[in-house]
């Protein structure tokens, strides 16, 4: 019992290390223009390089790891990152800018600057004010870019109602933020008006980009195939949560028919899926 309990102290020591020190940065390249970066604190985050800039689409968690990955970047090309692209606005893709320069233009979805703005106010993250998104897409948007052709597209609340994608033809890659979980389930954020069924039209609408690599914030790049997959199992939970309550069943009922038991996510916020689908089916309009 006592060598057990040195080993599951020893574990969480590792555990807690593993927090401190995150995997370091890496710059791996996709296709052409298009790289992906992996590592530090906070999700994975894109870079495009171009013809005399290089464009990072998201910013990590903490300056630490913003600096590794600008670092990181100029092994790669010295070209000056003067653009960043926030494909949302949670913090785990935002909260790096404080490791950028105050100059850089933020571009993100204007709800996603309301998002940004709000979380200013919060003393812990008032650094933020010095990077509030100058340039809005909320719409289909080339953006001007010497070299590459660099499309962003806003197809709906999904995640968030402030999702960006970023798609480049040429390279037939897609970043694509929190719009994909693989091997979990998705994650709506109705504090921030997210929705499943507008989840299931914007997943429709990546398969209709000319893509076949889609880089996500939480796992590694996938292709169209999983995204059908993904689109099935949403439809197949939203369709059994649909009947459950046409049958008149309470929320507690219905997360039990799922086998969810006690509170999942983060109640009112970050409900877990079931939960958000049935808050979606149930809430007056
Ligand atoms: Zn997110």
């Amino acid at each position: 019992m006592q060598a057990l309990r040195g080993i599951v102290i020893a574990a969480l020591a590792i555990c807690a290390f593993a927090q401190q020190q995150p995997a370091p940065v890496e710059v791996v390249p996709i296709r052409g223009n298009a790289y992906l970066i992996r590592g530090g604190s906070g999700a994975n985050a894109g870079l495009i390089v171009a013809a005399r800039e290089a464009i990072v689409i998201d910013a990590k968690m903490t300056e630490d790891s913003a600096r590794a990955m600008l670092e990181a970047i100029r092994k790669v090309t010295p070209n000056p990152v003067r653009r960043v692209i926030l494909t949302h606005s949670d913090g785990d893709h935002i909260n790096g800018l404080a490791g950028f320069p105050k100059e850089v233009t933020v571009i993100a979805h204007p709800n996603a600057r309301r998002d940004i703005e709000q979380a200013a106010k919060d003393p812990k993250f008032g650094f933020l004010a010095s990077w509030i998104p100058r340039e809005l897409v909320s719409g289909d948007r080339r953006l001007d870019v010497e070299g590459v052709q660099v499309e962003l597209r806003h197809f709906g609340p999904a995640h968030t109602d402030g999702d960006l994608v970023v798609w480049l033809p040429a390279e037939r890659v897609a970043y694509v933020g929190d719009l994909l979980f693989i091997g979990r389930d998705p994650l709506i954020h109705r504090h921030k008006n997210g929705t499943s069924f507008g989840l299931v039209s914007t997943l429709k609408k990546l398969l209709e980009l000319d893509a076949d690599t889609y880089v996500s914030g939480h796992a590694e790049p996938v292709g169209k195939a999983e995204i059908r997959k993904l689109i099935a199992s949403l439809e197949t939970t939203q369709e059994r949560v649909r009947v459950l309550v046409a049958q008149g069943r309470s929320l507690d009922e219905v997360k039990a028919a799922f086998g969810v038991t006690g509170t999942t996510g983060m109640p009112g916020r970050r409900p877990g899926l079931v939960e958000a689908i049935y808050l979606e089916l149930t809430e007056k309009k």
